[in-house]
């Protein structure tokens, strides 16, 4: 920056630092109060010493703040650490997770170029693709997460795109990252990987060959259930271009929602930690239950892809299906009968939430494309929290009692 201020050694050397540690450290620039924490600069625009010196900022012939549209020191503080976790060149906020991936394929897509999309990607995804970016001439296929032979077929000429969500919800499904990988390279198209479920912490797509990695920050980054946003991250190459569009059409990330975030960071791992544990413990309860008829979760041998999981993340996540008897009333009379965990389609909290997909987050897809992706009426949805793993266990008990 432009400051004649030299933090010298009030900021940490990082040469060379493991995970944990970027994660509490990374994109701190200490300012002339010598803060210990992360300064919040609450802040639309920037002064200058001198009209001549607005005049360079402006023109870019002398680097610096300029409007908190550009930049920011707290969110570039947050992009900083969010690159150095996921191992990226360069990491860019938005104001969620949705622009993110609004900003990242109208950066990077023209009329006329396709997308491939795995078939079970978040709701809104669906309708950015199908409703409006479809608008503008861009092509859009959707291919099943879990099928290589799929993939190979879908590739056309123009396929500049593949964008996935691995593990997908609710179903926890995933594809090999680093095969696609091959293959998107192959193909010359980008893969671009949502991130959102596992986080850095379980799983780094950039070291599995993928081009680009998206996240909602508003879960588990957050991690509290607070604050709405995401972030981009890749080589500096693509960034530039998903900058440049961030800076036009302004869907940026707040400098207050990206001082949570840092914060938040810090505590990342061990709540995923905690969050997979739990998770894990649910699940094998969940899985001899009368009344319970299939659990999907990766960190069950029964998962089919178990042994796929084990390779390519760190950890099996905290969100886990299951389904019951008696169908949509069955389930219904289960979400009913908790008391402790909350019913809402949220999830990255610390306070563990539950859904029924089939009338909430897929509520709108049609019947049959509820059942082309495996969403029964009977599937419940429980994104697990910090809560004591025995007091989850005894709301999903009464849950399972109320069948
Ligand atoms: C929530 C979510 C999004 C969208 O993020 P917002 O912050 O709500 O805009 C995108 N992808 C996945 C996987 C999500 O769970």
């Amino acid at each position: 920056m432009t400051t004649e201020w030299d933090a010298g050694r009030l900021d940490s050397d990082l040469q060379g630092a493991g995970l944990d540690t970027l994660a509490v450290r990374a994109g701190q620039h200490r300012t002339p109060e010598c803060e210990h924490g992360e300064a919040l600069f609450l802040t639309s625009s920037y002064v200058y010493r001198s009209a001549a010196e607005a005049a360079a900022r402006f023109s870019g012939e002398v680097p610096g703040n300029v409007y908190s549209r550009y930049t920011n020191p707290t969110v570039r503080a947050f992009e900083e650490r969010i690159a150095a976790m996921e191992g990226a060149e360069q990491a860019v906020a938005t104001a969620s997770g949705m622009a993110a991936i609004l900003a990242t394929v109208m950066s990077l897509c023209s009329a006329g170029d396709h997308v491939l999309v795995s078939r079970s990607v978040f709701g809104a995804t669906v309708s950015l693709f199908d409703k409006y970016l479809k608008r503008f001439g861009v092509e859009v296929d959707y291919v099943p997460l879990t099928e290589p032979a799929a993939w190979q077929a879908a590739f056309k000429a123009n396929t500049r795109l593949v964008f996935v969500e691995s593990p997908s919800n609710p179903l926890a499904e995933l594809v090999d990252i680093a095969e696609l990988a091959q293959l998107c390279k192959a193909k010359g198209a980008l893969l671009v990987v949502d991130n959102c479920f596992c986080t850095p912490v379980l799983q780094q797509p950039l070291a599995l060959g993928a081009d680009i990695v998206i996240h909602s920050a508003t879960k588990f980054i957050d991690g509290q259930g607070r604050c709405l946003g995401g972030v981009v991250a890749g080589r500096a190459e693509q960034m530039k271009e998903v900058v440049g569009f961030l800076r036009t059409c302004g869907p940026t990330l707040s400098p207050f929602n990206a001082w949570l975030f840092l914060k938040g960071l810090e505590t990342l791992r061990l709540r995923m930690q905690a969050h997979c544990a739990s998770a894990q413990a649910l699940a094998e309860w969940l899985e001899q239950q009368p009344g319970v008829e299939r659990v999907y979760y990766t960190g069950l041998a029964s998962h089919p892809q178990h042994e796929l999981a084990k390779r390519q993340q760190k950890g099996f996540g905290a969100v886990l299906s299951f389904e019951v008897s008696g169908g949509k009333e069955g389930a219904w009379r289960f979400i009913d009968a908790t008391r402790l965990i909350s019913i809402t389609a949220n999830l990255g909290d610390s306070k563990t939430t539950i859904t029924h997909p089939a009338t909430t987050t897929h509520g709108r897809l049609s019947p049959e494309d509820r059942t082309n992706a495996g969403i029964r009426d009977s599937l419940i949805r429980v994104a697990v929290g910090l809560e004591d793993v025995a007091d989850l266990q005894a709301d999903l008990a009464r849950g399972l009692a109320a069948l």
